[in-house]
């Protein structure tokens, strides 16, 4: 069933207005997506690369799907209509959806067909809250060949952190989808070899962990992986217990 969107909100709403939404708009049997929702679907592109492995579902979705873009373009909406993700997640606190729940997105290899994937825009550590650029993905400018050959500069993915903000959207996030039949929460390190640190430590501890132990969320159980994937690392899923807790600020 589709119900249609309530009113939208203005960009860089705040986490605060996010927080006191209903999750289901308003609108009751939760079918409609709440308006604390950016409806950005008219916008969203597919990539060239993207393109040949999207196609329509008939089983409705019942996964969440963690992301890490790698990368920051800033808190323009529109500068993420090309990310391949059903949500999108700005370090204000920005919470975008772009498709819809019946269309299958190549977001995360083997996970991809019966769930929902949200990106979260910044390059993040793979150590708790690190700065050090040594735990970043090409963090620095560097030099590289495009397809024809010429030499080009990159100004480097940068050095970002999880905000609270974002904490408190991803949150939000899955209170809204459980409504609409979450059951199951991953990383994409889970469902394919190439990200080693998608979604990395900070993102996992604090919305995903937090999924799992105040929802009840499964998250296949601590060997589960698919496609090449590796399971969750257990200091993921761990690191911030010594350290206050699910509340404690991602910058150690
Ligand atoms: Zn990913």
């Amino acid at each position: 069933m589709r119900v249609p969107w309530g009113v939208l909100i203005p960009v860089g709403v705040g986490v605060g207005v996010l927080a006191a939404m209903s999750t289901d708009g308003g609108m009751g049997g939760g079918g409609g997506y709440t308006s604390a929702i950016q409806d950005r679907r008219t916008f969203a592109k597919l990539t060239d690369k993207a393109k040949p492995h999207t196609r329509k579902r008939t089983d409705p979705p019942y996964g969440l799907v963690l992301h890490q873009m790698g990368f920051d373009r800033g808190n323009k909406p529109s500068k993420y209509d090309k990310v391949t993700a059903h949500f999108k997640i700005l370090q204000d606190g920005t919470l975008i959806r772009s498709w819809d729940d019946d269309v299958r997105l190549p977001a995360a290899g083997g996970l991809n067909s019966g769930s929902w994937s949200v990106e979260f825009a910044g390059n993040f550590p793979s150590q708790p809250g690190s700065t050090d650029p040594k735990r970043f993905y090409r963090p620095l400018p560097f030099e590289y060949r495009n397809k024809k050959g010429e030499l080009k500069k990159h100004k480097g993915f940068g050095m970002d952190q999880l905000t609270d903000a974002q904490v408190q959207s991803g949150r939000f996030l899955i209170d809204h989808l459980i409504g609409r039949g979450l059951t199951h929460i991953f990383g994409h390190v889970q469902g394919g070899p190439q990200r080693q640190n998608d979604p990395g430590p900070d993102i996992w501890y604090r919305i995903g962990e937090w999924g799992v132990r105040e929802r009840g969320l499964d998250f296949g159980g601590p060997g589960f992986a698919v496609s090449g994937g590796k399971p969750l690392p257990d200091k993921w899923r761990t690191w911030g217990d010594s350290a206050g807790g699910l509340d404690v600020p991602a910058v150690a």
